[in-house]
């Protein structure tokens, strides 16, 4: 009987996923870099039009390369569908507009990355929908938030910066009863330690750009899905918007996936064990890392996650202090990435969180002391030497 690569192990997927050969037999996926694609007949192009016949068309609706990634990642997702991106933006702003008009309404988590915080705050509003933010570990802050045109939950879990996890079957059960989707933004927690569609949302958004590239190259994202909601969503509006992603970025992404579980275990690995120095810092008022005992949210954790993941927030009292911190460390960089074979340490509040008025970022919990930490493959000696050293200075 041939292999069927959903039963396969998460690495050979990842490694193996979506490939599709050409008569050369290349062991690399090959990189079609190709904009449109010619027809044997002018009736074959009608065919392939219509829908009637497979082939390809034109880049922005699909590409070999670009598929085999879709592929893949849809396999290491375990959905039926995937549709690649520009960016990870590109792919929450089509996950949103493509499940909602002007007249409904969105819940969402209000702990967002800021972007997208962006889009639900100024940009949905231009087309006529309107947003509750509600505290995402709040089950009856959710319930409470439905109204009769409620259509779409929001959620990013863990969250940027302060890695809040919500229990997405339970928020996924009370989308349901009001006849709304869940989408989840599983960036933070990668396609490794979380399985947002298994738990019940109905769609997962990624930026590409962060673990999956995991190596400071390309921007990319995805959306992932049942095929039909996918279908019904996405099809016509990623064909005619535009947001496909480059059939280079693709193949630089389909690259990433291989070595991604090998790359993601080791960062966090070495992210458990630069927590734990963190927190035993008397300098650390508070160190948050989905994959220690002391999260808020542990119990949720160890229901629904299987890794902590690589990035770890601590509060360091005031902005002088995580500006010490940072300026202090000699092997982490000071950037605002995240998922990079690079460790960075960002400070939120002046970086990626600026643009989120002071009381919102209060409502968070974000304060001035906080510094969000992406910890990459350095050996994880070199790293906790690096951190506990800044962390004396600060
Ligand atoms: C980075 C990020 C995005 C945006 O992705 P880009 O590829 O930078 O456009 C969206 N959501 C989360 C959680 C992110 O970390």
């Amino acid at each position: 009987m041939a292999e069927d690569p959903r039963d396969w192990e998460i690495e050979t997927r990842a490694v193996r996923g979506g490939l599709m050969r050409t008569e050369h037999g290349e062991i690399s996926e090959a990189l079609f870099l190709t904009q449109s694609f010619a027809y044997d007949t002018a009736q074959s192009a009608d065919e392939r039009f219509a829908g009637n016949a497979p082939g390809f068309i034109y880049q922005r609706f699909g590409n070999p390369t670009t598929q085999m990634f879709e592929d893949r990642l849809a396999l290491l997702e375990g959905a039926e569908q995937c549709k690649a991106t520009a960016s990870g933006m590109a792919a929450v702003q089509l996950s949103l507009m493509g499940l909602l008009r002007a007249g409904d309404h969105l819940v969402a988590g209000r702990a967002l990355f800021g972007s997208c915080r962006w889009i639900v705050s100024e940009w949905l509003p231009r087309f006529g929908v309107e947003t509750t933010y509600v505290d995402a570990t709040d089950l009856e802050a959710w319930k409470n938030a439905v109204r009769p045109n409620t259509k779409v939950f929001l959620v990013e879990s863990p969250a940027n910066p302060l890695l809040e996890v919500t229990a997405i079957g339970a928020v996924a059960e009370i989308a349901h009863a009001a006849g709304a989707k869940l989408v989840v933004d599983n960036v933070f927690a990668t396609p490794l330690f979380q399985k947002p569609l298994a738990l019940g949302a109905d769609i997962v958004v990624y930026s590409a750009t962060k673990h999956i590239d995991g190596q400071g190259r390309v921007l990319g994202g995805a959306i992932l899905g049942a095929a039909e909601l996918m279908t019904e969503a996405y099809k016509d509006m990623h064909r005619h918007c535009g947001p496909a992603l480059s059939p280079f970025n693709a193949w630089v992404l389909l690259k990433g996936l291989e070595t991604l579980d090998l790359r993601v275990r080791k960062q966090t690995d070495n992210a458990g064990k630069v927590a734990d120095a963190i927190a035993a810092h008397p300098k650390a008022r508070r160190t948050l890392y989905p994959g220690r005992a002391d999260h808020p949210q542990a119990a949720i954790i160890a229901n629904q996650m299987t890794g902590g993941g690589n990035v770890v927030a601590f509060d360091l009292g005031d902005r002088a202090a995580a500006w010490r911190f940072l300026d202090a460390l000699q092997i982490v960089d000071i950037s605002n990435n995240l998922g990079d074979a690079k460790s960075m340490a960002t400070h939120p509040c002046t970086t990626t969180h600026r643009s989120m008025p002071e009381a919102e970022r209060l409502e968070i919990g974000l304060t001035e002391g906080w510094v969000r930490m992406s910890v990459g493959l350095e050996g994880p000696g070199d790293l906790v030497r690096d951190v506990s050293r800044a962390l004396d200075a600060a």
